[in-house]
């Protein structure tokens, strides 16, 4: 599967906080990329990284996407300390990213969560 779809789709949440027709607590925006936090974070730390265009999950990624993901985990630990992660290897943080219904990906537009902070976390 490497079709992706570059148009909003009306009813993704995350195109909808792309769009600014729901509000999000903004981490960081470019002109190819957002960040905010997690509405249900899991540590102290919890926000997301996300493609401004819709692309469904991680299964579509394909070489066309190669400078954008690049950019996206470039930009995961500076935005990460920037929130209040501390410092490696003391502190650090985890990047997940949900891929399908068993890789448990609940919304199907790509982001990548970056959790850090001190434990214990509420989950993960
Ligand atoms: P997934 O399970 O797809 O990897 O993660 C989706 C994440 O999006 C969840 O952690 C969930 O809390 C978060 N989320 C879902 N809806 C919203 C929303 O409307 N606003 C924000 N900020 N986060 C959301
Ligand atoms: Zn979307």
């Amino acid at each position: 599967m490497s079709q992706a779809t570059s148009h909003p789709d009306p009813d993704c949440i995350f195109c909808k906080i792309v769009a600014g027709k729901i509000p999000s607590r903004k981490v960081y925006e470019d002109d190819e990329i957002l960040a905010f936090h997690d509405v249900n974070p899991w540590a102290p730390v919890h926000f997301l990284l996300v493609p401004k265009q819709h692309i469904p999950s991680m299964a579509h990624v394909g070489p066309e996407h190669e400078a954008l993901l690049g950019r996206m985990m470039a930009l995961a630990p500076r935005l990460a300390l920037e929130q209040g992660c501390n410092p490696y290897p003391q502190g650090g943080f985890r990047i997940v990213t949900n891929t399908g219904a068993e890789g448990g990906q609940e919304v199907h537009h790509l982001h990548i969560h970056v959790m850090g902070g001190p434990r214990p976390w509420l989950r993960g």
